[in-house]
């Protein structure tokens, strides 16, 4: 089957690799209909971190369920299904306890389509076929209704958004939220869009790009052009979204004490200082850490089928299927590759 492979720094192209097939009872193999660029994609075929290519490319999709083993109830053959990005058992303490990103029976960093981070290839979402090793627990099944190009990002990126500031609108009702976006495009464009489905009083949104600011004020947000380097005002609750040290001190600033500071970055490169001074002078409240993406899935679909969160409203650019290798690297906020046929 042909899957889209990052062959060296900023080259993909269309590889030939046998199908995966069904090894276990409680697999699936999924046919993605519709997949989305993650905010890291960009900087996996960049070359950021060490690559050793070739590698698989795609980790947010909507399928379609072409083959179930025995062992799977919930599911049936031609149900469109969100596939979580992470490999998850569902089973075991961790899971059970929704910590998916963190499976005790997979390694750390078990995601289709980072073999740069993780070291291991679980194949690429832009393929024909993609084998989900625990169907029941990866799956959330999805309305026929629905636009698989509208909830690709969903395997990833929107739920990621989503449980930056649900734990902590719930926590504190009501509250104002910063959201400063510096680096990854979609990400600060869910969680602003998630903060205002679950009642913030208002979601300013900063930023030192145009086309981020306009997007997230169509959303709905407080737009605020910065560079960073001003003095921000402050807030209960703080998404620091991006990858650069600036933004991410522009955030901590903007913590209002016993405030939330929440990162959902990831910082590659060498250490960077924290002003934990200040943080433990005004009690800023830190929490850093991945998305579960599994385990968030029923709540972030839920909320998509009553209507209150509309991740297609971030996306940006859709292209077919065909266009993959060479819209892939381009820049936008959130690229959606479908298949047409
Ligand atoms: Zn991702
Ligand atoms: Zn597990």
């Amino acid at each position: 089957m042909r899957q889209l492979t990052c062959v060296s720094a900023g080259k993909l192209e269309w590889r030939d690799v046998p199908a995966p097939r069904i090894a276990a009872d409680g697999e699936a193999l999924v046919r993605p209909l519709a997949v989305a660029r993650c905010d890291i994609d960009r900087l996996l075929i960049a070359g950021t971190f060490p690559i050793q290519v070739p590698f698989a490319l795609g980790h947010e999709c909507v399928g379609v369920v072409t083959e179930l083993g025995d062992s799977v109830r919930g599911l049936a053959v031609g149900d469109r299904v969100v596939v979580s990005f992470q490999v998850s058992c569902g089973a075991c303490g961790r899971c059970r306890a929704g910590l998916t990103a963190l499976c005790e029976r997979m390694p750390v960093l078990s995601d289709y389509g980072m073999q740069p981070l993780s070291g291991v290839e679980y194949g690429g979402m832009l393929s024909n076929v993609v084998r989900v090793p625990f169907a029941a627990a990866m799956l959330r099944p999805i309305s026929p209704a629905l636009d698989p190009a509208a909830l690709a990002s969903v395997s990833d990126n929107v739920p990621d958004g989503y449980r930056a500031v649900a734990r902590h609108l719930a926590a504190r009702p009501g509250s104002e939220v910063l959201i400063v976006s510096h680096g990854t495009p979609s990400i600060p464009l869910y969680a602003a869009q998630a903060a205002l489905a679950l009642g913030a009083a208002r979601v300013h949104f900063a930023s030192s790009d145009r086309e981020s600011l306009a997007l997230a004020e169509k959303l709905g947000a407080i737009p605020i052009e910065t560079d960073f380097g001003a003095r921000p005002a402050t807030y209960p609750i703080v998404v620091d979204a991006g990858v650069t040290p600036a933004g991410l001190g522009y955030a901590i600033r903007a913590a209002e004490p016993e405030g939330v500071y929440q990162s959902v970055s990831f910082y590659p490169g060498p250490p960077i200082p924290l002003p934990l001074g200040r943080m433990y002078t005004l009690g800023i409240r830190c929490f850093v850490g991945r998305c579960h993406a599994a385990a968030l899935l029923p709540e972030v679909v839920a909320l998509i089928e009553s209507g209150r969160l509309r991740p297609e409203a971030v996306t940006t650019r859709i292209v077919d299927w065909d266009e993959a290798p060479a819209a892939w690297p381009e820049p936008a906020i959130k690229l959606v590759v479908r298949r047409s046929h």
